[in-house]
Formats: structure tokens, C-alpha cells, sequence
């Protein structure tokens, strides 16, 4: 579970540990805040252990893999990994006449680049019965050109997700993408930080409020129960019906 350390990625932690997986909260910085994901999950009954990595820079993938094998061989179990949640990512706001190969190169490398790859290697240890769930965003089903190249980053995933659903359709192992519209997290606190704001994000959901990381964690969990089995190469909305 990439990016479990905060906002919605804390929430799908938190949400499928409690449905009994054994969670890696994968995180970059925030020690701190992964170390409060891990004792909140411990303190509820469920289990999971921290895991650093930087996702974006150079041997991100064999580092995190080396750290998240220790971790199971430590616990006794063979390296396995049962549901992957692609969920760490970085934003960034620019319109067309703003973008810059720096940003490109930042919002590519962990959205799209070290997704990929940390996909590819993570499948070398799902069995039969596995679940890759991507988290999209609702930008990538309208139109959204304050970031255009985080949008676009999106997109990508979104594209990967169709064709990894095919690929991996005779090892019985799923793939969809969930896409969250506005949710209060950090990644948008800047938004959000006058009532007027608030309002014009909230309004944009059908329900008139903006998106909790619990309202992300069950549309995951829904994807990775049993009862999805049959469910692949989707892109569920989870964004309280923004684009309606
Ligand atoms: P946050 O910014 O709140 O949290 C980001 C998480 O990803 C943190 O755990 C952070 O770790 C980790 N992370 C960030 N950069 C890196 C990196 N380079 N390497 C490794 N880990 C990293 O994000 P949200 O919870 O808001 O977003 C989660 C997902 O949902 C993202 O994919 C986002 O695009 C998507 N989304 C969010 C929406 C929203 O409104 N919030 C709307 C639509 C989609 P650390 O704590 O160590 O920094």
C-alpha cells in the first residue's frame, strides 16, 4: 500500500487492516505519520509494519522490495503480496503556459515511472487470486487544466490499468483504478483553507461536501474482497458525483 502514511492512503490502510490484511505502510518522509498509521492499526486489533521509500528517484524499486521482503521474512512469511494499492503520488498546478520539463519530470517519475515499475516487480510475488488497485482521479473524466500535467499523469494510469487487466486475466489476478474526487487531504489543504473554498469544492460533489479518506477506502475495499473477483480492468468513481 503505497503512500499510506497520510489523507487517503491512511484511510485504505487503515480500512483494509481491518478487513484482516496484513498492511505495509509504505511511506516516503513522515516517519512520524506512518508510525501512527502502524500503532492506530496495532491498537484496533489488525496488523502492519512501516515501510520507507522514496518512490521517483533512482533504485526506489529494489529498495522498497529489499525492505518489504526483510519485513515479511522477518514475521516468517514467504515474500508474497497479496493486493497492491498504487496510491503515492505528487501533484502540482500548472496551466499549459506554466509546465516546465522539471515538473513534468517530478509528476512522471513517481505517478507514472516508479508505479509502473513497483507494479512490474510486485507481480513477481502475487499468486493467483490478486488485486492491483490504482488510484486514479476523477480529473481524468473531465476537463481539469489548472494541472494539467498531474491530470495527464492520471491518465496514464488509467491506460495501464486497462491493459495490465487483460494481461493478467489468465492468472486470475485483477486490476481496476478508483477515482476519487475532491478529498480532504493534504495534498489539496490550499484549497480549503477559507469557508468560500471549502464551498466551491464541496459543491462540486452531488452531496454538496467534499470527500473523507473512508469514502476512498471502501470503494477499495469493495475492489479487493472476494466479491470483485469478477470486476477488472474498471475505473470506479469514488468523487460523490463530481462530474455529473
Ligand atoms: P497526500 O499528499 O495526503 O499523501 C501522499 C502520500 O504519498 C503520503 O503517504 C506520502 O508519504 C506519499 N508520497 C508522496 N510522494 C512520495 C514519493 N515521492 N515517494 C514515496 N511516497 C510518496 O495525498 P492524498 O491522500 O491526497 O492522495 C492519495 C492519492 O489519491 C494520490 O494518488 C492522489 O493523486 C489521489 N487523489 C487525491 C485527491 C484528493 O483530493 N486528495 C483527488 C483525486 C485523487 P510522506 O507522508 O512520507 O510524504
Amino acid at each position: 500500500m503505497t503512500g499510506a502514511s497520510r489523507g487517503i492512503g491512511r484511510g485504505i490502510a487503515e480500512r483494509l487492516a481491518a478487513d484482516g490484511a496484513l498492511v505495509a505502510v509504505h511511506y516516503a518522509r513522515n516517519a512520524e505519520a506512518a508510525g501512527a498509521v502502524v500503532s492506530s492499526i496495532r491498537a484496533a486489533g489488525g496488523q502492519a509494519f512501516p515501510l520507507c521509500t522514496e518512490l521517483g528517484v533512482p533504485g526506489d524499486t529494489e529498495s522498497l522490495y529489499t525492505a518489504f521482503d526483510a519485513a515479511l521474512v522477518r514475521r516468517g512469511i514467504e515474500p508474497r503480496l497479496d493486493v497492491l494499492v498504487n496510491n503515492a503520488a505528487v501533484s502540482g498546478s500548472a496551466r499549459i503556459h506554466e509546465v516546465t520539463a522539471e515538473l513534468v519530470d517530478r509528476i512522471f517519475s513517481v505517478n507514472v515511472k516508479a508505479l509502473l515499475l513497483l507494479t512490474r516487480e510486485g507481480l513477481t510475488r502475487m499468486p493467483e487470486g490478486g488485486r492491483v488497485i490504482n488510484i486514479s482521479s476523477a480529473i481524468t473524466r473531465m476537463s481539469y487544466p489548472e494541472s494539467i500535467v498531474y491530470s495527464m499523469s492520471k491518465g496514464a494510469l488509467n491506460t495501464l490499468t486497462l491493459a495490465l487487466a487483460k494481461e493478467l486475466g489468465p492468472r486470475g489476478i485483477t486490476v481496476n483504478a478508483v477515482a476519487p474526487g475532491f478529498t480532504a487531504t493534504d495534498m489539496n489543504a490550499k484549497l480549503r483553507t477559507t469557508p468560500e473554498g471549502l464551498a466551491r469544492l464541496a459543491g462540486l460533489s452531488v452531496f454538496d461536501r467534499i470527500g473523507s479518506p473512508s469514502d476512498i477506502a471502501g470503494a477499495v475495499a469493495f475492489l479487493a474482497s472476494p466479491d470483485a473477483l469478477w470486476v477488472t480492468g474498471q475505473l470506479l468513481d469514488a468523487s460523490g458525483g463530481m462530474h455529473l
